[in-house]
């Protein structure tokens, strides 16, 4: 039985820990699929406030880790399959395992959007990667496509002209998401070329077990044309984490959970922080931020049905 458990451990779930373990609370972690969440899978954190040279990502949440360890923080690997919320203590299942809980908070963000292709799914490890950080050291001196229009592309775009003789970065429209500073940046590197408006309809080739070209597809004229790289980057935003809480907990047509008052859920008991309900800063700040709240809000709520 536990006091609380966190679902998930970045940026947001860590910070809980902080907090919960500092109440006292002896909290449980849950790290889910991806451990440490999307700051581990990024480089240079340069707005997270107190680093004024910056962070890198992996970095950052190690730190995290560390310091919610120091104040009793367990962890667990695995991914929650199953909720029971009709009665407290909540039930979990991950896989094998049930864990028993009298406050949830679900920080288990967001993960990597994919295009959809065929081609894509099946040459994900083989040329195709939604993880610059992960997988840029392994396209030096080739050239390479990055997909998206978000900061999310630019910073990729960017970071991977370490490595990459040459990135293309392939967007579906004019205009871009990104902010302005991002966008410049990219332009101004040598090594970016940008190609819009373009959509991607097919990676090649699957039977080759290798990324060699990708077919284009104007969006504004029709016009198909092909594009020779040995690597594609998939950076078009991401989905939030709640498949298993669909029918249980309240979220928006987008799947991101609907909180109110601060971190609550509409399931008493039950919180929510970070990207897996925000799907407008994304900021590791904020993230962190929510994170606090939904600790502190779980201590409150602890404290109110002590004998409930
Ligand atoms: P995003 O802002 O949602 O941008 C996603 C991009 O991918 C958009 O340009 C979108 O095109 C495109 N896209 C979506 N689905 C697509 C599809 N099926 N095929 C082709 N293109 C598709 O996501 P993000 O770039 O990951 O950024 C997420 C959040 O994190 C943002 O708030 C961002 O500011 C923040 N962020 C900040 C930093 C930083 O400050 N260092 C770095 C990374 C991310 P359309 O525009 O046409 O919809």
């Amino acid at each position: 039985m536990n006091n609380v458990i966190i679902i998930g451990s970045g940026c947001a779930g860590l910070t809980a820990a902080i907090y919960a373990g500092r109440a006292n609370l002896k909290p449980l972690i849950i790290d889910g699929y991806e451990p440490g969440g999307q700051l581990s899978l990024t480089t240079l954190v340069e707005n997270f406030p107190g680093f004024p040279d910056g962070i890198l990502g992996p970095a950052l949440i190690d730190n995290m880790r560390k310091q919610a360890e120091r104040f009793g923080t367990e962890f667990k690997s695995g991914a929650i399959t199953e909720v029971d919320f009709s009665k407290r203590p909540f039930k979990l299942t991950a896989g094998n395992d049930v864990y028993e809980t009298n406050a949830l908070i679900v920080a288990s963000g967001a993960t990597a959007r994919m295009i959809g292709l065929e081609s894509e799914r099946k040459l994900i490890g083989y040329g195709v990667s939604t993880c610059a950080t992960c997988d840029g050291y392994f396209f030096r001196g080739k050239e390479i496509a990055v997909v998206g229009g978000g900061d999310s592309a630019m910073e990729e775009a960017n970071f991977l002209s370490r490595f990459a003789s040459k990135v293309y970065l392939l967007h579906r429209r004019n205009e871009f998401r990104a902010s302005k500073i991002m966008v410049d940046r990219a332009r101004a590197n040598e090594k970016v070329k940008f190609i819009t408006p373009v959509a991607v309809e097919e990676i090649s080739d699957v039977a080759k077990g290798g990324v060699e070209y990708v077919s284009l597809r104007n969006t504004e004229t029709g016009e198909k044309s092909t594009l020779p790289v040995e690597g594609v980057f998939i950076a078009i935003g991401h989905e939030p984490n709640t498949k298993v809480f669909r029918g249980k907990l309240d979220m928006d047509e987008n799947g991101y959970l609907i909180t109110h008052d601060g971190s609550r859920t509409n399931v008493p008991g039950v919180f929510a922080a970070g990207d897996v309900q925000d799907h407008h800063y994304r900021q590791a700040v904020t993230a962190a931020g929510s994170g606090c709240m939904a600790a502190l809000d779980a201590e409150k709520f602890l404290d109110a049905n002590k004998n409930a």
